[in-house]
């Protein structure tokens, strides 16, 4: 069976900027926050905005309080102005696309042309639109409505950014034909456009196709449409628990599509449970899809990851090649982990819906295994030296430490921190430093390691270490924003944060080039390079195709830290 996820599946760069906008004020301020009208037509997102304290607002009152976040349609100059006086304090996240159509309209109204808008004059956008057409603007939203339009001197005639391409050709058409004096703009998003095409191309090579998304939401019924319309067997769900596993059944290829404004969790939890329940049918496939998920979830590769870079940097650091410290750090990391995890399951019901019904499920039996493993750590540690020994038991504490409320609430404001965690940017930070000294240093300071080659086992794991974390980031961005993260992606950014990544891998193999240069043998060096090597064309590949299931692409970069063993081995 074939699962495909679609590229254009999911939030397009307009509704995004939106719902990162109201969710940074919400979670930065302590005023009350309004969106003007619903924000998206999705119930999820929606119902999520209600637990985060954000109303809506659906008429302006005389007088209020509080910020208020003008949605990606935009709205009419007189309703921003409206609320300003009125005492809120506006956010504008009209979509830069929308505001390009705003800005046609308003210079040539100033010159006195007419407004001729292709699309729904009910529209919230054209609603928009037509506030800047100083009272002289026209809807069309059919061919035949064109001869009763007035014949203006001048006119710019322009669409709904969502307006279907192959119409306003007509329209642009019979304007050039009949009115060439008239200004015709192209101000079709060709983000609805890609969508469509890439579900056309979907239907034509899969047997059904699943369209996800809210049934208020126009462009996710319009996609429903486009799969109709092909051989392929189309559904259109709002969740998971719509699906009719047993039709399925029978298919060999599926493709999974989203509207625009279909939150990741929703495709995520869409997809990974369609996997789930069709791997089931399959003894072998099913059996490995299973081992994984539950080495991913329950943290067992990430554990054994760390043993194996730990041996790998102590090959590096020519050390004995005894297996506890690989033991110390498996123990760690994995204690360190789950508790994390624990503690992050507001945001994994967003990033990771299975991981987090997996920690609510089985919470105290993962609690006592991560408390019992990370003891078990620092004993083994107190084994091979004093210093050992509170090194780790002060980076337990720390990791212990992590996730609790320090200072008081009474002492601080909504956008003040209270833990560590609250510091922006600390979580990859962190999990890098903690990696790099369990993996490299504490293997060292009871032994005499040449401190270069310390230095270099550090950096080697730290690069590693840093790009996996800020990738999973990367991912796991929608549901960190929802929960008050500030990760990293969230203050670099997506794409700041690829290049960011592409770099450090880079600077890693160079490291290992450095390193054979001054002494480490060249198979070592050559060997060890391959694995950030091979995490960079992985991320590489991930940025561009999202179609690999999440728990394909989460087991494929948390193995990269077996192979530093195996390369280790080797030798
Ligand atoms: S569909 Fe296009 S114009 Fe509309 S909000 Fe999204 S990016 Fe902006």
């Amino acid at each position: 069976m074939k699962i495909t996820i679609a590229k254009t599946a999911g939030f397009c760069m307009g509704v995004r900027r939106a719902v990162d906008m109201v969710l940074d004020a919400a979670n930065q301020s302590d005023a009350p926050i309004y969106t003007y009208g619903p924000l998206i037509h999705n119930p999820q997102v929606l119902e999520m905005l209600e637990t985060k304290g954000i109303s809506r607002l659906d008429t302006i009152p005389e007088k209020g309080t509080g910020m208020v976040l003008i949605r990606a349609h935009g709205v009419p100059p007189e309703e921003e102005a409206a609320l300003k006086k009125a005492g809120f304090t506006v956010i504008n996240a009209t979509c830069p696309r929308v505001v390009l159509v705003q800005v046609i309209i308003r210079k040539y109204a100033e010159k006195g042309y007419a407004t001729i808008i292709v699309g729904d004059e009910n529209h919230p956008e054209v609603k928009g639109l037509l506030g800047y057409a100083r009272g002289n603007g026209h809807t069309v939203t059919a061919m035949d409505q064109l001869p009763a339009l007035p014949v203006f001197e001048n006119a710019v005639v322009v669409a709904q950014t969502t307006q279907n391409t192959a119409f306003y050709d007509e329209i642009k058409a019979f304007f050039a034909e009949h009115r060439p004096q008239y200004k015709v703009f192209d101000t079709i998003c060709g983000s609805t456009e890609r969508r469509q095409q890439e579900v056309r191309h979907l239907a034509a090579t899969h047997d059904a196709v699943i369209v996800v998304g809210g049934r208020q939401s126009g462009n996710t019924r319009r996609l429903a449409q486009v799969a109709e319309e092909t051989r392929a067997v189309a559904t259109h769900i709002e969740t998971v628990s719509e699906i009719d596993f047993t039709a399925l059944a029978g298919f060999r290829s599926i493709a999974i599509t989203a509207g625009a404004s279909t939150p990741n969790w929703v495709i995520t939890d869409t997809c990974s449970r369609v996997a789930r329940h069709l791997e089931h049918q399959r003894p072998v496939a099913g059996a490995i899809f299973r081992i994984q998920d539950f080495l991913l979830k329950t943290n067992l590769l990430l554990a054994l990851g760390a043993g194996s870079l730990t041996y790998a940097c102590s090959v590096v650091q020519q050390l004995p090649r005894t297996l506890i410290h690989a033991a110390i750090a498996m123990l760690y990391v994995f204690s360190m982990q789950v508790l994390n995890n624990m503690f992050a399951i507001k945001s994994d019901t967003y990033n990771h819906p299975d991981r987090a019904v997996f920690y609510r499920r089985h919470r105290l039996v993962l609690a006592l295994v991560a408390l019992s493993s990370g003891g078990a750590g620092v004993y083994l540690a107190y084994t091979t030296g004093v210093m050992s020994f509170f090194i780790l038991l002060v980076m337990s504490f720390l990791g212990l430490s992590y996730n609790l409320k320090i200072i008081p609430r009474r002492w601080s404001s909504k956008q003040q921190i209270r833990r560590i965690k609250d510091i922006p940017g600390s979580k990859t930070l962190l999990i890098t430093m903690a990696w790099g000294i369990v993996t490299s240093i504490l293997p060292a300071v009871d032994t005499r390691s040449v401190p270069v080659w310390v230095a270099v086992a550090f950096l080697y794991a730290a690069g590693l270490v840093f790009s996996r974390t800020a990738f999973f980031d990367i991912v796991a961005i929608q549901g960190d924003r929802i929960a008050g993260r500030e990760t990293l992606p969230i203050l670099l950014g997506k794409e700041k944060s690829f290049v960011l990544i592409r770099y450090v891998l880079i600077a890693t193999m160079v490291l290992l080039a450095g390193a054979w240069l001054a002494g480490l043998p060249f198979l070592l060096s050559f060997l060890l390079a391959l694995v950030p090597g091979l995490m960079l064309v992985l991320i590489c590949f991930f940025e561009k195709d999202s179609q690999v299931s999440g728990t394909q692409m989460e087991f494929m970069i948390e193995s990269s830290f077996l192979l530093t063993g195996v390369m280790a081995a080797i030798l």
